[in-house]
C-alpha cells in the first residue's frame, strides 16, 4: 500500500523518566541530560532534547558549524547556559580539529576573539565551563580539585594521543589534585566498525581490548590512555551509552545521521566547571 505511514525511526521514551535505571553512579539524570559530580568539578552531557532546532537538527543542537538555522543554534546554546548556569560569555571553547592540543586557559576571552585550534580546554578559573560539541566522538570531563578539562576525542585525536596530553596539560597548567575522568555518551564497540587505515592506528594497544576484528573499542582506548597519564582505573568512569544506537531522539550520531553533507548532522553540548567542595561557611 502506497499510503502506509513511515515507521517512526526513533523508540518513543517517555520524558519524564528517559533513563530509567539506565545510569549507575556518579553518572546521574539531569532531566533529559546526564551530570556528573566529582571531587572539584560537576560535568553535564547534553542530550538533542529540549532545543528549538527543526529537522535534522531537533532539538538541542549546539553545532556553529552545522548547517542548521544558526538563530536556533544560539537559542539552543542560551538554554545549555541555563542549565549548566554558566553565561555564555563564560565559555571556553576551542574550534575542533581533530587533533591532539589540548591547551590551558586561565583567562576569560575577548568577545570577539577567534576560537583557538585545539580539541579541549583546561581551566583553573572559577564560574567558567570548558565546552565540547560532540556526535559519536568522545567527550571526556577532566575533574580534579584545582581545575577542570573538557575534552573532545575522535579516533583521530585518541591516536593522536589527545588524552594523555589534556592531562599533561593540567599539570603543566598548575593543576596538581588528584584527577577523576568522566567519558560521555559516544559510539560504543557495538557500531564502530572501522577500515584497516583506522584499525592500524590503534595497534599498540591490545587486541581484544582495543581492537576486535573489524570493531575499534574507543573507549577502552580512552581508558588505557587516561591510565597510562597516571589516572587509576578507579577514578575513570564510563556512562557506556551508545550515541548510534541510543534512541534517535537522545543523541545526534555522526554515522547514524550522515546525510550528504556531514554537517546535516547536530551536535550535543559537554560542560565542565569547577564546583567547590563544601562551603566553609556552612
Ligand atoms: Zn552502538
Amino acid at each position: 500500500m502506497s499510503t502506509t505511514r513511515k515507521k517512526p525511526a526513533t523508540t518513543p521514551m517517555k520524558s519524564k523518566n528517559v533513563w530509567g535505571d539506565r545510569l549507575q553512579p556518579p553518572f546521574k539524570a539531569v532531566g533529559d541530560h546526564i551530570g556528573v559530580d566529582l571531587p572539584g568539578g560537576r560535568a553535564l552531557f547534553c542530550t538533542r532534547r529540549g532545543g528549538v532546532s527543526g529537522e535534522p537538527f531537533e532539538e538541542l543542537n549546539v553545532g556553529l558549524e552545522t548547517n542548521d538555522y544558526m538563530p536556533a543554534v544560539e537559542e539552543n546554546r542560551e538554554r545549555v547556559a541555563r542549565l549548566i548556569g554558566i553565561p555564555r560569555e563564560r565559555w571556553l571553547e576551542s574550534k575542533q580539529v581533530h587533533g591532539a592540543d589540548v591547551r590551558i586557559v586561565d583567562e576569560l576571552p575577548e568577545p570577539a576573539a577567534a576560537p583557538i585550534e585545539a580539541d579541549g580546554v583546561a581551566t583553573t578559573l572559577e564560574d567558567a565551563a570548558a565546552v565540547v560539541v560532540t556526535a559519536d566522538c568522545l567527550p571526556v570531563a577532566l575533574i580534579a580539585p584545582d581545575g577542570v578539562a573538557m575534552i573532545h576525542a575522535g579516533w583521530k585525536g585518541l591516536a593522536a594521543d589527545v588524552l594523555k596530553k589534556g592531562v599533561e596539560q593540567m599539570r603543566e597548567g598548575g593543576i596538581e589534585g588528584d584527577i577523576q575522568a568522566a567519558i560521555g555518551p559516544s559510539i560504543g564497540v557495538c557500531c564502530y566498525e572501522v577500515n584497516t587505515h583506522v584499525h592500524r592506528a590503534f595497534m599498540r594497544y591490545p587486541r581484544g581490548t582495543a581492537r576486535l576484528s573489524n570493531h575499534a573499542h574507543l573507549k577502552n582506548v580512552a581508558r588505557l590512555q587516561l591510565q597510562h597519564a597516571g589516572i587509576p582505573l578507579d577514578r575513570i568512569h564510563d556512562v557506556d551509552i551508545c550515541t548510534m544506537c541510543a534512541p534517535r531522539s537522545l543523541f545526534h550520531s555522526h554515522r547514524r545521521d550522515y546525510g550528504a553533507d556531514p554537517q546535516d548532522t547536530g551536535r550535543q553540548a559537554s560542560a565542565v566547571w569547577r564546583v567547590a567542595d563544601s562551603d566553609p561557611g556552612d
